[in-house]
């Protein structure tokens, strides 16, 4: 049964923790998480592993909670009637597959942690003599036993004990899950043949999508992109994010080689992301493109920014396009101007409401210089309000804006409404590796708000 009831999930216990992958103490708050910003990831300054400190206790409280839609998704499929496994999902893994047989020449045992429905070990299958899976849920395994006629164990790995070993062990999305990274590439060491493959697939905090986010974060955007990060039934089930630079020095200090590593859209496991290491001495790695790609976002303007700015007066022209130049001013030290010479500048304005002495406009930039739309707004005549560079720099006042007003008895000197620059950042814009567009906005400030009111109130 589906419900859409969600249960609030709270820890019961906290656990601080050094880092998993190289044990440091050493760490930066990085950011904060959850509907009430209650989880805390920090970043390891020694492996620049991005892991929660403090994070719930990982006691079967917590593990009940994680595993929950798992298991809920479990419960939702009729297995006896035999679902088929995703065609789509067993196709990108083929591809994963066929890439990964070019360093597992034995091809003698697989094993898959995390088998799930049994994607992966569908297409890894017919490429081995012996196909093994683990897995949490007794009805998943059933399953993909029934499906396949691959046997699989329902167990933690770290409690899996075989005779035989494998050539290859590919883990999808699991190692992030679990409080003791450094116990299961042991373990796995031991369960491998010598020279044996071990495929570990994570996500990738340092990638675009993450960089976004935690950017958004840095620029208080409130609402993030991503639902799940208000979810107040959200388990912090990744007790950290791996990133490239910590995953490479945790594979070497725990005698892996890395063979290959690059970074991938879920859609396409091969062109483009994941951990391949192994066992062996070699060494041949790609580099992963995370931040380059995330310059490019903006480069190619895919990441709109849009502003709110009340500026003074009002504009003939309700929209247009402002291209004017902007560099540097050639005398005073801080500000910019309109230059022939200066970076190509493009603003784009919508006059969203007029007030008589002021206007609020929407500025959707294009490229972004220092100081654009300041500089742009003086350019057009109408500079934001109490912009002490480009403008006047007296603040708005309700006398200004209230008729008939009259100063309380209790105060000597009015208060302005708003004493700084009238202009916020109210939105972004973009589209992902996957081509979702994603449309985060942040509130306005308090005091902004308050003048739209009165303005509004007052409005002749
Ligand atoms: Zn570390």
């Amino acid at each position: 049964m589906i419900t859409d009831q969600k249960k609030v999930y709270r820890p019961k216990e906290w656990e601080t923790t050094t880092c998993p992958f190289c044990g440091s103490s050493d760490y930066l708050v990085y950011e904060k998480y959850g509907s009430e910003l209650q989880y805390t990831y920090v970043l390891c300054k020694d492996c620049k592993l991005v892991y929660q400190s403090p994070r719930p206790k990982y006691d079967q409280h917590f593990i009940n909670a994680a595993y929950a839609s798992y298991y809920q998704f479990t419960e939702t499929l009729d297995l006896n009637s035999n679902p088929d496994v995703p065609e789509s999902s067993v196709n990108m893994f083929r591809k994963e597959v066929e890439y990964l047989l070019q360093f597992d020449k034995r091809r003698t045992a697989v094993l898959d942690i995390g088998s799930g429905m049994g994607t992966f070990l569908a297409a890894a299958k017919p490429h081995y003599t012996e196909a093994v899976g683990l897995d949490v849920s007794a009805q998943m395994a059933a399953f993909v036993q029934r499906q396949l006629g691959v046997k699989v164990f329902l167990e933690q790995f770290e409690n899996f004990q075989s005779d035989k070993k494998f050539s290859l062990i590919h883990m999808s999305h699991v190692i992030e899950h679990i409080p003791n990274p450094k116990a299961w590439l042991q373990h796995a060491r031991k369960t491998l043949e010598p020279g044996g493959v071990l495929v570990i697939n994570v996500p990738n905090k340092f990638s675009f999508s993450f960089r976004l986010q935690h950017l958004f974060y840095k620029l208080k955007l409130k609402k993030q992109f991503s639902d799940s990060w208000n979810d107040p039934s959200r388990t912090p089930d990744h007790l950290y994010e791996p990133t490239v630079p910590s995953m490479l020095r945790f594979l070497k200090e725990n005698n892996f080689e890395v063979l290959d590593y690059f970074s991938y859209s879920r859609k396409d496991p091969v062109s483009d992301s994941s951990f391949f290491s192994r066992l062996a001495n070699r060494l041949f790695a790609k580099t992963a493109e995370a931040h380059r790609f995330f310059s490019q976002q903006f480069e190619e303007r895919r990441v709109e920014k849009i502003y709110l700015g009340l500026v003074n007066g009002i504009i003939s022209q309700k929209n247009g396009v402002i291209e004017l130049p902007v560099g540097e001013h050639p005398s005073k030290k801080g500000m910019m101007a309109v230059l022939k010479k200066g970076k190509p500048s493009v603003t784009e304005y919508t006059v969203k409401e007029e007030f008589g002495k002021f206007s609020l406009v929407e500025f959707n930039i294009r490229t972004g210089r220092t100081h654009q739309i300041r500089v742009h707004a003086q350019q057009i005549g109408h500079p934001i309000v109490c912009d002490e560079l480009y403008g006047d720099k007296t603040p708005v006042y309700l006398s200004a804006i209230k008729r008939n007003f009259k100063l309380s008895k209790m105060d000597d000197e009015e208060k302005p409404i708003l004493a700084r620059l009238g202009l916020h950042a109210a939105r972004l814009r973009f589209t992902d590796e996957d081509g979702q567009t994603y449309s985060p906005e942040a509130d306005l400030p308090k005091d902004m708000r308050a003048l739209l009111q009165q303005l509004r109130k007052w409005k002749t």
